[in-house]
């Protein structure tokens, strides 16, 4: 029997780079844009560079309009063309799939992810491994402020599947919402580097840190097998 009876994971830059959906998601602001008077290839850029600064800050709708000179063009429209981009396949990071079946039927697997739910579901969708999960949690439906590092979508998503912190591990690539988050609550925690964060050192380091979802299947064993070697209890 393996002594953890749970992994979970992130979406957005673990599983999946999310530069591939917000490019798509751009072009789409851009065009509904356009009828408006806005320069179309102009308005794209702005806001692939203003989300290059870092996706958290938000606004970035807002604050491209205003790179393109058109500050009062209405937002609306553009927001709904953002939240409606919903591509029918996504890309995966190399392993994912290998990965997740790998795990699948060893432990239960679960996915928290913050963000729009109506946007979350889409990706997950597109990314075609939903499937894969027992649970899912989308910690937006709880309310905004209970996104990761929150406690309550990761005490959520483990009462779901019926686990106790200490028997789960938790993968992901932000070192504050992913690793101090589920430090917070007891999970074992992998970090992958990939994605927007892959360059931003937490303040505490991962039980396990490792490159990308390729580098972690060679780890599963030892992972599942004999946690002891990746984390002290
Ligand atoms: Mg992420």
């Amino acid at each position: 029997m393996t002594p953890f009876d749970a992994v979970l994971f992130d979406l957005d830059d673990t599983l999946f780079a999310q530069s591939t959906w917000l490019e798509g998601a751009w072009q789409k602001v851009a065009n509904a844009a356009e009828p408006l008077g806005v320069p179309v290839a102009e308005l794209r850029r702005a806001l692939t560079e203003i989300a290059a600064e870092g996706t958290a800050k938000g606004g970035i709708i807002d604050r491209a309009l205003i790179e393109v000179d058109r500050p009062h063009v209405a937002i609306a429209p553009l927001v709904e063309a953002f939240r409606s981009h919903e591509p029918t396949a996504l890309p995966t990071y190399p392993g994912a799939a290998d990965l997740l079946g790998n795990l699948q039927g060893r432990v239960a697997l679960g996915l928290i992810t913050d963000g729009d739910p109506r946007i979350q579901r889409s990706k997950l969708q597109a990314v075609g491994l939903a499937g894969y999960f027992d649970v899912v949690v989308f910690s937006d439906e709880l309310g905004r402020e209970f996104r990761k590092p929150h406690a309550a979508p990761f005490h959520l998503a483990l009462e779901r599947l019926g686990v106790e912190a200490g028997a789960a591990a938790y993968v992901g690539d932000n070192p504050v919402k992913d690793v101090a988050g589920a430090r917070s609550v007891g999970m074992t925690t992998v970090r992958v580097r990939t994605g927007e964060y892959r360059d931003v050192d937490g303040e505490l380091p991962a039980d396990l840190e490792v490159g990308d979802l390729l580098a972690l299947i060679p780890e599963l064993d030892r992972l599942l097998n004999a946690p002891d070697t990746i984390r002290p209890r």
